[in-house]
């Protein structure tokens, strides 16, 4: 496994892995868990090399958010993907990757807008923003993503259409602990107790299916508002946990569901004290 710390390097060894086969690209914030091993996996397994990024990209942080909090833990990042067969990891310093006058962002402007969007301005121009520097520099066959950030998946999918990245992407399902606990780096901030209540969230968007699954095969707008209604009640039964959104949606545009066999999503994100979770689930 190769470590680079600046982008030329890496350009150079994934232009030539490229010529012999194909290239798996993994972005991540690092503090690894299951949810990237998962798509860290899926890419070792069917492409011939793979690649990873561990940065905590600043520009996806607010203000008060928890950006010099964030976990860092490199050593430990480097040792699962040697076990998990990484070629190249890129791990680049702050200054390196956003030279001193950085001021270009690239934005998505309509799936970006409501939901965290709303509530982080500035958070997925952040996240475009990086993504693109990286497909940039690695030039992938196959973006992997994970569905544990649906609105970031939608996101990064229609920039790279809108934007010609020649590139495949790869949406892998959440992983979870078993106790239903959508894994992410964030459930480290976490008290034992809260980690029980957190598991009620992946709890209350099952019971929506569920209940869902009671309505004819067409559902409408109604039904979806209805639906809404009832997720937002299970919601409100976990202690401690303050809801800052929970909708459900049309799973493509993110728009209000307007039935016509399209397929619908529960999007859900909310505070236990400081720490932010979210949750997703199609519905039907
Ligand atoms: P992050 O390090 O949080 O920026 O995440 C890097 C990638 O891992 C993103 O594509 C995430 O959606 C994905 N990811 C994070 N948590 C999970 C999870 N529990 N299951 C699947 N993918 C995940």
């Amino acid at each position: 496994m190769k470590l680079f710390r600046n982008r030329q390097s890496l350009s150079r060894t994934c232009r030539e892995a490229r010529l012999c086969g194909t290239l798996g690209f993994v972005p991540t914030m690092g503090c690894l868990h299951e949810g990237h091993r998962a798509l860290i996996r899926a890419s070792v397994k069917t492409q011939n090399k793979t690649a990873v990024s561990i940065f905590v990209n600043p520009l996806q942080f607010g203000p008060g958010e928890d950006f010099g909090d964030y976990p860092r833990t490199l050593q430990a990042d480097l040792e699962l993907c040697r076990q998990e067969g990484v070629d190249y990891v890129f791990s680049p310093g702050e200054r390196g990757f956003y030279p001193g006058g950085f001021s270009t962002r690239v934005e998505e402007t309509d799936l970006s807008k409501g939901f965290c969007g709303a509530r982080r301005p500035g958070h997925f121009s952040g996240v475009t923003t990086v993504v693109a520097k990286l497909l940039h520099s690695v030039d992938p066959t196959v973006l992997y993503l994970g569905q544990k950030d649906y609105q970031q998946c939608l996101v990064i999918r229609r920039m790279v259409r809108d934007l010609d990245f020649p590139v495949k992407v790869k949406i892998l399902p959440t992983v979870r602990e078993p106790s239903g606990l959508a894994v992410s780096s964030r459930n480290r901030y976490l008290s034992e107790s809260q980690k029980v209540r957190a598991a009620k969230i992946h709890a209350a968007l099952k019971a929506t299916r569920n209940a869902s699954r009671r309505y004819p095969a067409r559902w409408n707008a109604d039904s979806a508002r209805k639906m809404t209604r009832f997720l937002a009640g299970r919601l409100a039964e976990i202690e401690g946990f303050r809801v800052q959104y929970a909708e459900i949606v049309d799973a493509e545009t993110l728009s209000p569901f307007s039935g016509h066999a399209r397929e619908a999503v529960a999007l859900v994100a909310g505070f236990f004290g400081k720490t932010r979770l979210i949750d997703n689930m199609i519905m039907r």
